[in-house]
């Protein structure tokens, strides 16, 4: 199998390493071209602007748009997850629109800007998952076609997917705990059984 991650800014390097540790080929892709015969895409955190207007630079967004529309699984962490939805509040961010969710940037503010928290998330089993949030987005609003995967105590949303789009507020690549990675192999592992 071969994950391509988004190289063009942020923590693009910790999600090579956990894909590399599940024995995953984990190419870097900055080029369209780099996008050749990946069965899956991460984008990851950082800042959602420079990762947006890198993207249109080189021709990406497109390209990332077309393949996602035919069926390319794409998971996206933080800015990654702001870059999948289909609207962004408050932001001048040119999202690749693919999730039918409405995200907020930074949306826990200055003060409490990041922390780590436990999160029950029930399709990665009983087990709590360690939530890293770093300057987070959250999911504001999700179509009923967008499964929830996870929720702050306040029942903010936190994690989604809808299809072979999977998408979180925090960065599983930042800690030891590889069942969201290993969750996001098995969507696209199901794809290619059909497939796809
Ligand atoms: N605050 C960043 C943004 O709006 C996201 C932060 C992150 O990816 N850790 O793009």
């Amino acid at each position: 199998m071969r994950i391509g991650v988004l190289a063009a800014q942020g923590a693009f390097a910790e999600h090579i390493a956990i894909l590399n540790k599940l024995e995953v080929e984990a190419p870097p892709v900055r080029l369209p071209s780099e996008l050749k015969g990946v069965d899956g895409l991460i984008i990851p955190g950082g800042e959602s602007t420079s990762i947006s207007q890198l993207m249109l630079a080189y021709d990406l967004a497109s390209k990332i748009r077309n393949l996602a529309k035919n069926g390319l699984p794409i998971f996206g962490t933080c800015a990654g997850m702001i870059l999948l939805a289909k609207e962004i509040l408050d932001s001048k961010v040119e999202p690749l629109g693919l999730m039918d969710i409405v995200v907020r940037r930074n949306a826990f503010g200055r003060q409490v800007d990041s922390f780590e928290t436990e999160l029950a998330i029930p399709v990665l089993g009983e087990k709590p998952f360690p939530g890293v949030f770093i300057r987070a987005p959250i999911i504001k609003q999700a179509n009923s076609n967008v499964e929830i995967l996870a929720r702050l105590n306040n029942s903010t949303i936190v994690a989604a997917r809808q299809g072979k789009l999977l998408a979180a507020a925090f960065h599983p690549e930042l800690t030891s705990d590889l069942r969201f990675h290993k969750h996001f192999l098995n969507i696209v592992t199901e794809g290619s059984k059909f497939g796809l």
